[in-house]
């Protein structure tokens, strides 16, 4: 992100008139095949997750697809339809939604060289540039659905975002754990699905990404949590077996581990991590994959809780290893993510294709800190 630093920068120094939230109603290069587990067929269709005849659309808007109004959930394991509560509106005034929101008004950044907006709640702040759907929240790298604009001089989000970006962060309280919380950890790859390799001795992430979860059970246990990883030695997991496993081990939570890899570029480096793209809005990322707007996927119940889990262990692994931030963001296609009944997301921490951060993947110490780092987020 061109102005990600400077952001940063403005975002520590940038005072803002801070208030409570009023109520509320319920194209980067893709890293490479393998790292990632892409859907199988039997997550879309084995388990009926989407049901075209169930959703109707209403009036289509000029600048995205139509947007359905009704939501495919899981009730007692088996699919329903709820419809949404409201159609989502097109471009709106941010200084507008503030105000019907009770939070300051966005203010103008000056001397950046985007036109740049923050605004800001008592949960954080949000850092806009007009044209650019990259921004952050409390400094880290986040991406919306679509650019911000000026209409009639007025800083303008869509509907979509304001509702599945800006209201989750600057609105909802914070994600917060009760006590007798079920997480499953869910180790990338295994058995014959090897993953990527690093660049140093061709060593597999299905090693590592094992590794890593049998570090994090038992610090989360020390913490309260019930925890259960997808697999714990070096077998074939399928991805919907992942779902199912999560389904029925009743999961609170489904956190994803993996490293990622660019090869054969050996110098891209940093942590992305990965929720489903909300209904309505483009992905950051669809690798070849069809990314149809319109699609509702049962996980998409977990829109909000998805993205603030997301930000929550991702700013504590930037904060605990240093690594560049590749930022927050959504994907369609990930098959252990698609059917989850529970906040979900997916962790590419570091890439096995860049020599320096593959020798760090490689070291059990580094291993170790990326372990507390996920523990320490889930206190
Ligand atoms: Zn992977």
């Amino acid at each position: 992100m061109a102005s990600a630093t400077q952001a940063g920068i403005i975002f520590c120094g940038v005072l803002i008139f801070l208030a409570g939230c009023a109520s509320q109603p319920t194209t980067t290069p893709p890293p490479p095949a393998e790292t990632i587990s892409e859907p199988e067929t039997p997550v879309t269709s084995s388990l009926n997750w989407t049901n075209p005849a169930a959703v109707k659309p209403f009036a289509p808007q000029p600048s995205r697809p139509v947007v359905p109004v009704v939501t495919i959930v899981f009730s007692n394991k088996v699919p329903v339809a709820v419809s949404n509560p409201t159609p989502v509106a097109m471009w709106t005034s941010l200084k507008g939604w503030a105000a019907a929101h009770k939070i300051g008004s966005p203010h103008r950044l000056p001397g950046l060289p985007v036109t740049s907006y923050a605004i800001g709640s008592k949960n954080g702040v949000m850092i806009l540039e007009i044209g650019s759907r990259e921004a952050t929240w409390n400094g880290i790298e986040i991406n919306l659905g679509f650019a911000p604009e000026l209409i009639d001089g007025e800083v303008s989000l869509d509907g979509i975002d304001l509702q599945r970006n800006l209201e989750p962060l600057l609105c909802a309280p914070p994600l917060a754990f009760g006590t007798n919380r079920i997480i499953v950890l869910d180790p990338g790859h295994g058995g014959s699905n090897v993953g990527t390799h690093s660049v140093l001795d061709g060593r597999f992430e299905k090693e590592f990404t094992l590794d890593w979860a049998k570090r994090i059970k038992p610090l989360l246990e020390t913490n309260g949590w019930t925890v259960f990883l997808t697999r714990t030695r070096d077998v074939y997991v399928t991805n919907l077996d992942r779902v199912v496993f999560a389904e029925a081990h009743h999961a609170d939570l489904f956190v994803s581990l993996h490293f990622n890899s660019a090869a054969p570029d050996t110098k891209q480096a940093g942590l992305e991590t990965y929720c489903i793209t909300p209904t309505g809005m483009p992905s950051t990322l669809t690798r070849g994959y069809e990314d149809n707007w319109s699609e509702n996927l049962p996980n998409n119940a977990f829109d909000a809780q998805n993205l603030q889990l997301a930000l929550k262990l991702h700013s504590a692994l930037l904060r605990a290893v240093g690594m560049e931030d590749r930022g927050v963001r959504r994907a369609r296609f990930i098959g252990v993510l698609r059917g989850q009944n529970r906040p979900a997301i997916l962790i590419e921490a570091g890439y096995l294709s860049n020599p320096a951060e593959a020798r760090l993947i490689e070291s059990p110490e580094y291993r170790q800190k990326l372990a507390e780092a996920v523990a320490e987020a889930l206190r």
